[in-house]
């Protein structure tokens, strides 16, 4: 496999020091299992935040490592239980995994999910199934030498049942996983539109000075404000556009297809509206609505698509 499928047009995953020894790996473009990861690099070890979704990914991402320290990884952490999040896992072998107690119940339940019928053409590779070894609610500390990375979770259904925060306090440095898509669709099928939306300002009050998201560029500065907002109003959009289609009796994905996604348009992976309302009717008091289940919605999700299939570059 040569490296030119691994990265098509997309280019390789950018690696940038956000601080001292600590490391965004940004992979353009964001979009469906293209997701970012990050590492602190310690006296003798090294603390990754999540791993990436197909086997090339995750070896061009030690690579990166690799350009950069000879420590070997000893701790992954998994933000959530998401494929694009944990499929590398196995491949960091010096490596002790952990993660949200909820986020590995969620995998070892499913083990390494089949997206071959819903994304083909994607090259998986070798892939191995390694669910976290270690888990945890509420908040833990890692020490990296005498370098804090606080772990926290939400205390709600967010992205996910499980979501995980990693805070260096010493560095303003914050990972908040797919709770943020920075110029992606927000994506809250497999949790909650209002969580998501709690979690943004949980996010705020941490006061950071750059944040690594689960999709799309690191930011900092007085682009946080601006990024956060653009997220709330998305979410916010969803919810209207939710509460509509309840009152005109509607059901998701008709909703979504009598929706103007309007200035939302720009994002990537638009698709992901029908998917995102059929949460928004299940949270919207005045719905009769039932949960169709992850299969259905993501049907929905193509249905509203023109009948294709997402688009993933993975
Ligand atoms: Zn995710």
């Amino acid at each position: 496999m040569s490296s030119n499928h691994l990265h098509g047009d997309l280019g390789p995953g950018l690696l940038e020091e956000v601080a001292p020894k600590v490391f965004s790996y940004v992979q353009p473009d964001g979009t469906w299992f293209i997701n970012n990861t990050g590492f602190i690099v310690g006296e003798s070890a090294v603390v990754s935040i999540d791993t990436t979704s197909t086997e090339l990914r995750n070896r061009a991402y030690l690579d990166a490592i690799a350009s950069v320290t000879k420590n070997p990884v000893t701790l992954v952490v998994n933000t959530h239980h998401h494929a694009d999040h944990t499929h590398g896992n196995y491949l960091f072998t010096d490596a002790t995994i952990i993660s949200h107690t909820t986020c590995r119940k969620v995998m070892m339940a499913t083990g390494i999910p089949d997206y071959r019928a819903a994304f083909p053409g994607v090259e998986w590779g070798d892939l191995r199934f390694r669910a976290p070894d270690l888990t945890f609610e509420g908040s833990t500390t890692v020490h990296l030498d005498d370098l804090d990375i606080e772990l926290f979770d939400l205390g709600h259904v967010a992205h996910t049942d499980g979501d995980v925060l990693a805070w260096l306090p010493e560095h303003g440095v914050l990972f908040t996983g797919d709770l943020i898509f920075h110029g992606g669709t927000p994506f809250a099928l497999f949790g909650s539109i209002q969580g998501t939306l709690d979690a943004l300002d949980t996010i705020e009050e941490q006061g950071a000075d750059v944040i690594v998201p689960g999709h799309g560029p690191a930011f900092g500065g007085r682009e946080i404000g601006k990024v956060l907002d653009a997220q709330r109003a998305y979410l916010q959009f969803v919810q209207e556009a939710a509460a509509e289609g309840v009152a005109s009796a509607r059901s998701p994905v008709e909703q979504a297809s009598a929706t103007d996604l309007g200035e939302f348009d720009r994002l990537t992976d638009a698709e992901r509206l029908a998917g995102n309302l059929h949460v928004a009717y299940r949270e919207n008091p005045e719905a009769d609505y039932e949960w169709v289940g992850f299969e259905n919605a993501i049907g929905d999700m193509i249905a509203f698509n023109g009948g294709m299939l997402p688009r993933c570059l993975a």
